[in-house]
């Protein structure tokens, strides 16, 4: 039977109906029998997580198989509505291909984080040397799905310093951009943020100290920041004995755990120049499922809440290269029942979840609830 679904459509809130046709949405009522699933309501092309690690903070727990790691992972972000996930880095590539066939959410994925020896979490990173970014990255690719993820900073001489000159950087994205990728990058070291920009990274993860001189070249080259604002504030009562077992000096740390503490100035300020600013949890740090709270940590720095709902929704697909709610689009779609730009709480309940044409909750209960 079709399934159908009439509600305000988002983001721009025209009342319509929206019928499930072989996988896909149309607007145009089919001949045979209809299955309304939802005649009220706000109708979103499902959450996305735009930075997530599957297989770390799993709900499957620290023991469990990698893969299982990332099955649970997806499903706590289905949970909460989340119908897209990317996945900058992990510290393998079993997340690859996982999506919609596995009843999961579309996943994309960098393969394994790249960084210069003990730059970064012990364990997790594929560790390499500084000439051998370039090679290594198409090789990350060529096992991802679409990403590459670069550490971008280590500690030298006790403070953050850029791991890879900007020729290296620059290399690393003309290769990966040749051979159809994107490339991310963790940083908030102002020099290597700046040489990620002008190399045409395409997105730069947390950001702590970028400077508005950055927003304005991110703007105008159509670099995403992924601020990864709930991250960020839950690491802060740990900050000073990270960075310090870290070997960072006292004064590089304050400079570091100050900026951390106006993250949300920081988010203003990009938002201020124009910066395309999307939601990432940086699940790892915390739960997965959770990107409802980053959109209200966007709406709290000052983001418009429509817009900050588009930052872990539509604009957020659209950056994945995945449609809205579109005559033709892939049937992802996800109900609330009230309207999450006015009342972001509702995020938490979502009432019907279809992904890709699949009808996994309905009317608040699961369906393997019965
Ligand atoms: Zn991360």
């Amino acid at each position: 039977m079709t399934v159908h679904v009439r509600g305000a459509l988002l983001p721009n809130g025209d009342v319509r109906d929206v019928y499930v046709v072989d996988g896909r949405l149309t607007f145009i009522r089919p001949a045979d029998d209809v299955e309304t699933l939802a005649t009220e309501g706000f109708v979103t092309p499902g959450l996305v997580d735009i930075h997530a690690h599957l297989e770390l903070a799993s709900p499957a727990g620290d023991g469990a198989p990698p893969l299982e790691k990332i099955r649970a992972s997806l499903s706590a972000h289905l949970d909460g509505g989340v119908l897209a996930v990317r996945e900058p880095g992990g510290p393998s590539r079993m997340s690859t291909g996982m999506g919609p066939a596995d009843g999961l959410p579309r996943t994309f994925t960098a393969g394994r984080f790249l960084s210069v020896p003990g730059a970064y979490v012990p364990g997790l990173a594929r560790e390499i040397d500084e000439d051998d970014l370039p090679d290594a990255a198409v090789e990350e690719l060529g096992h991802g799905t679409g990403w590459v993820k670069v550490i971008g900073e280590r500690v030298h001489g006790g403070r953050f310093v850029p791991s890879f000159r900007p020729d290296v950087i620059a290399e690393t994205a003309r290769r990966v951009h040749a051979a159809g990728g994107r490339l991310a990058m963790h940083v908030s070291q102002p020099d290597a943020i700046g040489a990620a920009v002008d190399a045409g990274f395409d997105s730069i993860e947390h950001g702590v100290l970028a400077q508005r001189e950055h927003f304005v070249e991110m703007r105008r080259r159509g670099t995403a920041f992924v601020p990864t604002m709930i991250a960020m504030a839950a690491m802060l009562p740990h900050a000073r004995d990270m960075v310090a077992a870290m070997g960072v000096d006292p004064a590089a740390a304050d400079e570091l755990i100050n900026a951390a503490q106006r993250h949300g100035r920081t988010v203003a300020a990009a938002l201020d120049e124009g910066v395309r600013v999307l939601a990432g949890t940086d699940a790892a740090i915390g739960p997965h499922g959770m990107v409802r709270l980053e959109i209200e940590s966007l709406i709290a720095a000052g983001m418009a809440p429509a817009d900050a709902l588009g930052a872990g929704s539509w604009d957020a697909r659209r950056f994945l290269g995945l449609p809205g709610l579109e005559e033709g689009a892939p049937a992802d779609l996800v109900v609330f029942g009230d309207d999450p730009r006015h009342q972001p709480g509702t995020l938490g309940s979502p009432s019907v979840v279809v992904l890709d044409g699949v009808v996994v909750k309905r009317s608040g209960h699961h369906l393997a609830d019965g």
